[in-house]
C-alpha cells in the first residue's frame, strides 16, 4: 500500500496502481501469438507488463476513467478488425472529402462524445507530464511547463479548457490502421514558439500544440472549433516512420530483437 500526495487533486491520500495506457488497450494490441509491442523515444520493448505505478488516489483515477477512458477504450481499432469508433463517425456524412483526406464535423454527430475525447488525449498527455512511467526515473515523458496545471485544472473539472493550446484528432482508417501505442512524446516544431506533443492508441492519434500565437490551429481544435473537427487520413506511413525514428535511438530489449528476428521474411 502506498500513500503519498496524488498530483491531480493534490491531497495526501491512498495511492492506488496508475497506468499510462489503460490496462484495457493491452488486449486490443495484443495478437494471439504475441506481446503488445510498446516504442516510446526511450526504450523499446515487447512486453506485457504495463507500466503502471503508484501515482493518483482512486478518486482521481475515477476522474480519467469516467472523463474519457471507459468511454473511448471498446472503441478503438482491435486486432480483429474492429474500429467501432470509425463506424459510429461514418454514420454522418463527413463535412467535405477528397480522396486522401476526410473531415468529419463531430457538432453533428450525437454518436461521438467530444467531451470524452478531450479529456481521454489531454488526460494521457498530463499523465505522461507528471510521471516517468519506469522508462527514466526522475524523468517525465513530457514537459508540459506552465500548462501541466491548466490541463489539470480541467481534467479535474476546476477550470476552462487552457488558452494558448489545440488538441487535434486524426483517425487512421482501415485497412492500414497500426494495432499499437506510442506514448506520449515532443516532436520537432516549425516554430521557436510552438510546442508539439503527440500519442497514437489504435487508429487515433492526437496532437496538442502549445503556443502563445496558437491562432489559426485553433481552427482544426478537436474542442475549441464548433464544430469539433475530426480528420480521418491514412497516417500509417507516418506513424511507422516515427516508430522506426524512435526505435533508432530506443534501447531494443533482447527479447523484442528476437521478436522482429523471427518475423523476418
Ligand atoms: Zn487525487
Amino acid at each position: 500500500m502506498a500513500f503519498g500526495k496524488c498530483p491531480m487533486c493534490k491531497l495526501d491520500k491512498k495511492l492506488v496502481k496508475s497506468h499510462l495506457i489503460p490496462r484495457a488497450l493491452y488486449n486490443y494490441c495484443r495478437a494471439a501469438d504475441s506481446e503488445p509491442v510498446l516504442i516510446t523515444t526511450k526504450v523499446m520493448v515487447q512486453s506485457s507488463k504495463q507500466t503502471k505505478d503508484h501515482l493518483l488516489c482512486s478518486d482521481c483515477e475515477g476522474v480519467l476513467n469516467e472523463g474519457g477512458e471507459k468511454w473511448l477504450l471498446p472503441k478503438l481499432a482491435t486486432i480483429e478488425g474492429k474500429f467501432p469508433f470509425l463506424d459510429i463517425l461514418r454514420l454522418k456524412p463527413p463535412k467535405f472529402a477528397e480522396p486522401d483526406l476526410v473531415v468529419c464535423a463531430a457538432a453533428t454527430n450525437p454518436g461521438i462524445r467530444v467531451d470524452k475525447l478531450v479529456h481521454f488525449g489531454l488526460g494521457m498527455f498530463w499523465k505522461a507530464s507528471v510521471h516517468h512511467w519506469g522508462f527514466v526515473s526522475d524523468e517525465t515523458l513530457i514537459d508540459l511547463g506552465e500548462y501541466g496545471e491548466k490541463v489539470r485544472a480541467f481534467l479535474k473539472g476546476e477550470a476552462d479548457f487552457p488558452d494558448d493550446i489545440a488538441l487535434t484528432l486524426y483517425v487512421s482508417p482501415p485497412p492500414t490502421t497500426l494495432i499499437s501505442f506510442f506514448q506520449p512524446f515532443e516532436g520537432k516544431a516549425a516554430a521557436d514558439d510552438l510546442r508539439l506533443f503527440y500519442f497514437y492508441v489504435c487508429g487515433l492519434r492526437f496532437t496538442l500544440s502549445i503556443s502563445k500565437n496558437i491562432g489559426d490551429l485553433r481552427s482544426i481544435c478537436l474542442h475549441s472549433n464548433l464544430e469539433h473537427l475530426i480528420l480521418v487520413e491514412d497516417i500509417s506511413q507516418e506513424i511507422k516512420a516515427t516508430f522506426q525514428e524512435a526505435a533508432k535511438t530506443a534501447k531494443k530489449s533482447e527479447k523484442l530483437l528476437q521478436y522482429m528476428n523471427k518475423r523476418k521474411p
